[in-house]
């Protein structure tokens, strides 16, 4: 900005744009300089020039704004009931660019020109809309279409009303929306959501709630004045909310738990779907199970055809798929579980010397490239072991590299060779950096609370390469975000089978229970014993067999004792249906020990599973046992920090990985190694589960960078413009 005036005007005009910034600005930083007088003569915006090496900033997808919800339910406003109402406060962004800077040109809005009225409105600064790339009414923007599950168009005067009708008989709707498509029916009629579940094959995993307003949200859940807050702020995320211990929806909308997720309409064009006995509706992501949000009009019609009934569409296109995000309060903090609309591309500060490219992890996969002082990281991408997810991936890094002017020069990823993120590294140009996954989990964590001296670093999450070749989760490290030493892990046990043994958590709890010497039969009963006994020769062959310090095998293992069944059907299904039953009202636990080895402790698991079976031989409840096994986890876990610190003096402790995704122990262990007089952090801004790798990766490489001087790097290749 160019600002002219007295000394006290540009003081207080400074002041102001940082205490009075409208709410969805973000500063960073500000810098001034002084520069001879120009004179303008009035207030202009300038056409913006490409510029290359800047930060990663992008604009957020934003919700419909209060005044634009205001004019939408005003009878007589020239865009009441408009789907595509929109201000210069509000509206898609990050979805709809498809180049910078963030003009109406670069946008999927460049199809459609403005009318006179718009037009006129845009340029007036007076305006609420001036300047606002979105601008558009009836007359000149994106139009409502109905079609049938062929593609086939619908005629009707007004596709909304017939949508709800359709919604309200029970009918399941595609609807497309700002990051993509979502499936949609009445939540509170349990066939449509059963015949839902079936026909998305997706049998447990929660599904979101969309409510019409703040007040049916109050129906079917427990709000705080923080949640609140989250609920009808401008990201409108999926928020984990408390479900009311009266069920008022159907249980099979998120079985086996206690909390559901639900958000408020922020698309204007879901504000038409509700109506006075349509207040609650199920709005998951539009794809097939494991497969990525579809997006893109022909491909939802080809896929979703064999869901949806009918589709809910229009012609505003969408450029880059972006699902809900997901967050939930944790010790009083708002986390972000899943990286999403309104959220994504997170930007945080990363200091970095070069352009990184940090690949992310295989599962709930992100990419993050760091450059000029800030990282950006991307929305969830998804399993990359999904063909189609792969491409979005593919597809996301060259949309970065695009969008930013990005050339890496560093690329950052898992140390395992087999990853598809690391062989997608490979056909990077750039040095290549391979940072351990617990490692990456840990700068993380620690670059978002910018710690940069020494800390411990719990990890505990499913699978992980680690350096000694075996599979690493239940870790205890000490270092720097460019270098670690394994402190304390779980002591290994031998698992046996590749990708089942995450499937089928009777196979940990087989092997566990092989390798303390009882026969699993015996507390397997769910189980029959010709897989039992497959495992056991197995075993006793070494076919498929590897060792491993995975926490949450662990929980998977204690989940089987307790009862969980068969194959799970969502990530980390069994420790979920664990962390479910946990009663806050048991604060005991189990006995443990730790061994001290030359290569660190080790905590064991021996007498911890062996106080646990004595519990499940005399019948106590499976609540019970549940919460005495997170209290135990927390426990030991607090108790083996206790002991690193009495070696190494540090008292700054970082926690993160899938398993702290688990809040009643994050919570736990939270309060247990405060009372310790401990420093505890814990991922906010990334995700603790693996979409948070990809800025520890980045994080991890930059630091390393810093330390090694990469002096052979090909910096000449940086911030080409093409
Ligand atoms: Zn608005
Ligand atoms: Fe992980």
């Amino acid at each position: 900005m160019d600002v002219e005036g007295s000394e006290e005007g540009i003081r207080s005009f400074t002041r102001a744009l940082q205490e009075e910034a409208p709410e969805n600005a973000e500063i960073a930083e500000v810098q001034t300089s002084t520069e001879p007088l120009f004179g303008y003569p009035d207030f202009t915006i300038r056409a913006s020039a490409a510029e290359r090496g800047s930060a990663n900033f992008l604009p957020r997808d934003i919700a419909v704004c209060e005044d634009c919800l205001r004019e939408f339910n005003t009878p007589g406003d020239k865009r009441y009931q408009y789907p595509f109402i929109s201000c210069a406060n509000c509206g898609p962004r990050y979805s709809i660019i498809k180049g910078l800077p963030y003009d109406r040109e670069n946008t999927a809005m460049s199809e459609f020109e403005m009318c006179r009225p718009c037009a006129a409105e845009y340029r007036n600064p007076g305006d609420r809309r001036f300047h606002a790339q979105t601008d558009c009414c009836p007359d000149c923007g994106p139009v409502l279409k109905l079609l049938d599950a062929q593609g086939a168009t619908v005629e009707s005067s007004d596709p909304a009303a017939m949508a709800r009708k359709l919604i309200r008989q029970g009918r399941i709707l595609a609807v497309k929306g700002i990051g993509g498509y979502h499936l949609c029916c009445n939540a509170e009629n349990p066939s449509a959501v059963q015949r839902l579940r079936k026909l998305k094959r997706r049998p447990h995993k929660p599904l979101a709630v969309m409510v019409r307003n703040i007040k049916a949200a109050y129906k079917i859940c427990t709000i705080s004045d923080q949640e609140r807050a989250i609920l009808t702020g401008s990201r409108k995320p999926i928020l984990l909310l408390g479900k009311r211990t009266t069920e008022y929806l159907p249980e099979a909308i998120a079985p086996k738990q206690k909390r559901l997720g639900v958000m408020l309409p922020y698309a204007p064009l879901q504000l038409l779907l509700f109506s006075d006995d349509l207040n609650f509706l199920v709005m998951t992501s539009g794809n097939l199970s494991g497969l990525p949000i579809c997006y893109r009009d022909r491909t939802a019609i080809e896929t979703l055809g064999t869901v949806a009934e009918y589709f809910l569409t229009h012609n505003r296109a969408i450029e880059i798929p972006v699902d809900d995000a997901v967050v939930k309060i944790v010790d009083n903090h708002e986390v972000l579980v899943r990286c999403g609309r309104g959220y994504a591309p997170l930007t945080i500060p990363l200091k970095s010397r070069y352009a990184v490219l940090a690949m992310g992890a295989e599962q709930k996969s992100s990419v993050c490239v760091a450059q000029n002082g800030f990282a950006a990281v991307s929305q969830y991408i998804g399993n990359l072991n999904e063909y189609g997810a792969y491409r979005t991936f593919e597809r996301q890094i060259e949309h970065f590299k695009g969008l930013f002017h990005f050339c890496p020069e560093i690329v950052a990823h898992d140390l395992n060779p087999d990853s598809l993120s690391t062989r997608c590294a490979k056909e990077q140009a750039g040095r290549k950096i391979a940072v351990q996954h617990h490692h990456a989990h840990m700068a993380g964590c620690m670059a978002e609370h910018k710690l940069t001296r020494d800390v411990i670093g719990i990890v505990y999450d499913g699978t992980g390469l680690g350096t000694d070749g075996a599979i690493w989760g239940g870790e205890c490290l000490t270092g720097s975000r460019s270098e670690f030493k394994r402190s304390a892990h779980l002591e290994y046990v031998t698992l046996q089978g590749a990708d089942s043994v995450v499937k089928e958590p009777w196979r940990c709890a087989a092997c566990y229970l092989f390798a303390l010497g009882l026969d699993p039969p015996g507390f397997l009963p769910q189980i029959n014993s010709t897989s039992l006994h497959a495992v056991q020769t197995a075993l006793q062959n070494g076919i498929q067999c590897f060792e491993s310090s995975s926490m949450g095998r662990l929980f998977d293992c204690v989940a089987a004792l307790c009862g969980f069944q068969g194959e799970i059907t969502y990530d980390a299904q069994a420790a979920v249906e664990l962390e479910n039953l946990y009663d806050t009202n048991i604060s005991d636990c189990y006995g443990y020990r730790i061994h001290n080895t030359e290569n660190g402790w080790i905590l064991g698991y021996e007498e911890l599973l062996r106080n646990l079976i004595r519990d499940l031989q005399n019948q106590v409840p499976s609540s019970t046992i549940s919460s005495r096994f997170h209290n135990t986890v927390a426990e030991a876990t607090a108790d083996c920090v206790g002991r690193i610190r009495e070696k190494t003096g540090l008292e700054e402790v970082v926690l993160s990985g899938g398993v702290f995704e688990n809040t009643c122990l994050l919570e736990r262990l939270i309060l247990k190694l405060r009372a310790l007089k401990f420093k505890v952090y814990y991922n906010r801004l990334t995700p603790t589960n693996d979409g948070g790798i990809s800025f520890g990766q980045a994080a991890a490489a930059c630091a390393m960078i810093k330390e090694k001087e990469y002096v052979s790097c090909n910096s000449g290749q940086s911030n080409q413009t093409e």
